[in-house]
């Protein structure tokens, strides 16, 4: 095992079962019908699908859960929810999963966090996102220069559609920022 595999299965470690019992709850009355995973449009990306995810969590099994990136990959698209015949909030149950894989700053998890964060300094910004603003700040705080040359031939595909632009966003008011605060406020009160 090299060193940051090493690193890897030791942060998994780091999450302690009981961090999983809000979650139990929530998915509790599953009876593994796999709806949810018919539903999901990114299941081919998971290595475990959101039925074996739910199974997992119910099994307590931690360690397993914490080094899958089954719900890094979960979109918020609420598919699953809307169509779990036990009306579960399997979304909320994902994005659960996401903010202990970003409280315990587990290793794997770090670029996906950096990947939100920088998302939505930008929506709150602009309240859009400005995606050459976002990919900017992105690479810069995953601190690693080969990484923007990864991106270069879509970045490059996507400018010459016009899909992205190169100028600067426009400055305007922050649209959005009554909304952030009062959200803001809203968790500061849980
Ligand atoms: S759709 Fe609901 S009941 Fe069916 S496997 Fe998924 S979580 Fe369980
Ligand atoms: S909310 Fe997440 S897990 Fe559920 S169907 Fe959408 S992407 Fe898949």
């Amino acid at each position: 095992m090299d060193q940051l595999a090493a690193k890897e299965a030791n942060d998994a470690t780091l999450a302690p079962a009981d961090v999983l019992a809000p979650i139990q709850e929530m998915v509790r009355a599953c009876i593994q019908c796999v709806t949810c995973t018919g539903s999901c449009p990114n299941e081919f990306a998971m290595d475990y699908t959101p039925r074996q995810l739910w199974r997992m969590v119910l099994m307590n099994q931690t360690k397993k859960i914490f080094q899958s990136k089954t719900f890094a990959l979960c979109s918020a698209c609420y598919y699953c929810t809307l169509r779990c015949p036990r009306g579960l909030p399997l979304t909320e149950a994902m994005e659960a999963l996401k903010q202990i894989a970003a409280r315990e700053n587990l290793t794997q998890y770090k670029n996906s966090v950096q990947f939100y964060k920088k998302f939505i300094q930008s929506v709150r910004r602009h309240g859009r996102v400005n995606e050459m603003e976002f990919m900017t700040m992105y690479f810069a705080a995953l601190k690693n220069p080969l990484t923007p040359l990864r991106f270069a031939s879509l970045g490059l595909k996507l400018m010459s559609k016009g899909k992205v632009s190169m100028l600067p966003p426009i400055r305007q008011a922050r649209p959005l920022e009554s909304i952030f605060r009062k959200v803001e406020a809203l968790e500061e009160r849980l």
